[in-house]
């Protein structure tokens, strides 16, 4: 095996997973994601490691130097923001090395949406109150099926975390709204989780916008929305005393 897409995990150089570090260490050849993968995991690379940012090549420059680096039995490794298979194009590097017959594997990463969680101190599953996540983005230049408009999801109420929608905030609470949500509902923008200059903003759909503009967020900021945010919840049913499972009987309800 020569090629490994690897997630880099949400932007601190200690949430890649630890076989994603080691590989990172022994590759030949790295290409990274342009800006958002920490630059401090590219000094992990081994002395006179070929290091490509993507930002500036086409697929098809992608998949060259991942090719030349195959015949020369090198050991490439692709790394992508978060975890690769959200939002990370790599479907289409996959399928055109395994048109050419190049083998590869894939592994995963700590994906922003759950870095922004850590950031919150916030379970997304709130027993009662949401136990759905809904991984979703408003449409840019890649549009995004009739189905999957952000008013059809948002009918939903469960708890939202939007990518790729930050400089796009209007719109997104206008389809929100649309979709069912109160203004009332909370909303929180994490800008740069997991970095050192993390921030949180918190507000409701009626001030967000407000509160965005503000505080010029940047792009690299993921919009959380839902009730899970500040409300009142039944306690988990898996610690619950009368409730047995596998590995714990139930108590006697006293
Ligand atoms: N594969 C990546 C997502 C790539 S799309 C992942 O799993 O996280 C890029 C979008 O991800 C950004 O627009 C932003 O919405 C989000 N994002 C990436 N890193 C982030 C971070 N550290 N904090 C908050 N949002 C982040």
């Amino acid at each position: 095996m020569n090629v490994f897409f690897v997630g880099a995990g949400p932007g601190d150089p200690e949430l890649i997973t630890v076989k994603g570090q080691r590989l990172l260490g022994q590759a030949d050849i790295i290409i990274y994601a342009g800006s958002l993968v920490n630059p401090a995991l590219l000094s992990l690379a081994k002395n006179g490691a070929a290091i490509f940012n993507s930002a500036s090549m086409t697929l098809d420059e992608v998949i060259a130097v991942m090719e030349q680096g195959v015949k020369e039995s090198k050991l490439v490794v692709r790394l992508h923001t978060g975890d690769p298979s959200i939002y990370g194009a790599i479907q289409e590097q996959m399928d055109a090395l395994a048109i050419k017959n190049i083998t590869f594997e894939v592994i995963p990463g700590v994906s922003s949406f759950l870095a922004t969680a850590a950031a919150l101190k916030q379970e997304y599953t709130l027993p009662d109150v949401s136990q759905t996540v809904i991984i979703t983005r408003l449409e840019g230049r890649t549009p995004v099926p009739e189905k999957e408009k952000l008013a059809k999801l948002a009918s939903h109420e469960a708890t939202m975390c939007i990518f790729l929608s930050v400089h796009m905030l209007d719109n997104v609470v206008k389809e929100l709204v649309d979709g069912g949500y109160t203004y009332e509902t909370p909303v929180a923008i994490v800008q740069k989780a997991s970095w050192p200059d993390q921030k949180i903003f918190r507000g409701t759909l009626a001030t967000i916008a407000q509160i965005a503009r503000e505080n010029s967020i940047d792009r690299t900021a993921m919009i959380v929305v839902g009730k899970v945010l500040s409300t009142d919840y039944a306690l988990s049913r898996l610690y619950a005393p009368e409730f047995g499972h596998m590995f714990r009987q139930a108590q006697e309800a006293k």
